[in-house]
């Protein structure tokens, strides 16, 4: 099946391409426009093109529309749920219209590879996406590839951002940290 792969980032895309180009005939498309700032969604992007043109891998990058997403998700700010639902959607849209557009028959994400997105909420969305334009969705949960993921990507020496991409994971990705450090240093303190 011709199958349009929606990567978040290179490191990402390493173990569910591999997984998933054993039975179909895989391209990928950078469709992400929830990241925050400008340079951190090229930082992404160049990583993942990096590595996809050593492997000769095509890559389709669509357009990078900070507005849209912000519409999207607009009155979900402040509940992570459905922001990211609203996320997901949007991005698997973007997918499932280009994926029609080219003639592939099939999409699929790698957001599944992480073991802090709701894979239900993506199976949602992707289902959603697909069905609206007459394509598969091929769900699947890679997160037991995720410690490889991690492993594969360190080896290459490839970015590996520490927040999921929004400027409000990237506060909150702050403030987890900000609150782990001050558990250590009041557990030493005890
Ligand atoms: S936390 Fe990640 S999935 Fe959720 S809205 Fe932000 S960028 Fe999207």
């Amino acid at each position: 099946m011709r199958l349009l792969l929606h990567a978040c980032c290179g490191p990402c895309l390493l173990e569910p391409f591999d997984a998933l180009v054993a039975e179909h005939d895989v391209e990928v498309a950078y469709a992400n426009p929830n990241i925050h700032p400008a340079e951190e969604y090229v930082r992404r992007r160049d990583t993942l093109a990096d590595y996809a043109q050593a492997r000769g891998i095509p890559v389709y990058e669509l357009p990078y529309e900070p507005d849209r997403w912000a519409q999207a998700i607009a009155g979900s700010e402040d509940d992570r749920p459905s922001r990211c639902r609203a996320c997901f959607e949007l991005r698997l849209s973007m997918v499932a219209q280009y994926a029609t557009d080219h003639g592939f028959e099939a999409i699929a994400t790698t957001l599944t590879v992480s073991p802090y997105q709701d894979s239900d909420a993506v199976r949602a969305a992707g289902m959603a996406a697909a069905s609206a334009h007459g394509l598969t969705y091929i769900h699947r949960d890679f997160r037991e590839r995720y410690p490889e993921a991690t492993r594969r990507s360190r080896e290459l020496g490839m970015y590996r951002q520490n927040y999921c991409g929004c400027s409000l994971s990237d506060a909150e990705a702050q403030h987890d940290r900000e609150a782990r450090r001050a558990a250590r240093k009041a557990a030493r303190g005890r």
